[in-house]
């Protein structure tokens, strides 16, 4: 997506050769307009494919998923990271590591949001390794529903986790797919 590439050129800062910061539109502060736009692409990309409902995980993956929620027509759910103290619902539940924070955290859905009829899409900011799409995709099977997709807005190729979720057999839709960071410049696919 052209729009994407042109603004993480604009504002990413790479800051190693694996980790990039986009927190001018995406991961603090956030660029509606932007949001709207990947919500439509996303929307387009999996039009064929009766999705029901979206999951996402707090916090970067919510603007761009409430986005496609809304031109799809459809709930979305985020996993949280940490129980709240005002639920008391039965979860689902299983463990990511967290290749930005190094520490592995539960991450939860109550059970109520999920059917086993659901065809899910599950968005996220990033893929890397993919602990955070797997436990998602977990989340999801846990429920006996179906993961329809794993849609990610910034993909960094040369990490393993678009290869490990194409081998379990998952469709994935990457907005923006970086190749490397050389010189702290990126490079597109
Ligand atoms: P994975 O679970 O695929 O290993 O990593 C994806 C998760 O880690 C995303 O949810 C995102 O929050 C975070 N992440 C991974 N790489 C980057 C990066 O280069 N920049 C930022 N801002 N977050 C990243």
């Amino acid at each position: 997506m052209d729009l994407l590439k042109k603004r993480i050129q604009s504002d990413g800062q790479v800051l190693n050769d694996s980790l990039l910061k986009v927190d001018s539109f995406l991961n603090q502060q956030i660029d509606p307009q932007l949001m709207l736009k990947m919500g439509e692409e996303f929307a387009k990309r999996f039009s064929g494919e009766s999705i029901t409902k979206i999951l996402t995980i707090e916090s970067s993956g919510i603007a761009v998923s409430v986005m496609a929620g809304l031109i799809l027509n459809v709930p979305v759910i985020f996993a949280r990271k940490k129980k709240s103290v005002i639920s008391n619902d039965a979860l689902y539940c299983t463990t990511v590591y967290s290749f930005t924070k190094r520490e592995s955290n539960n991450i939860i859905v109550s059970k109520k949001f999920l059917q086993e009829d659901d065809h899910v899409l599950i968005l996220d900011d990033f893929l890397a390794n993919g602990e955070a799409a797997t436990g998602l995709a977990s989340i999801v099977e846990q429920a006996n529903a179906k993961v329809t997709g794993i849609g990610i807005v910034i993909e960094k190729s040369f990490q393993p986790g678009a290869q490990k979720l194409l081998q379990a057999g998952y469709r994935v839709e990457s907005l923006a797919r970086i190749a490397s960071f050389s010189n702290g410049q990126v490079n597109f696919l």
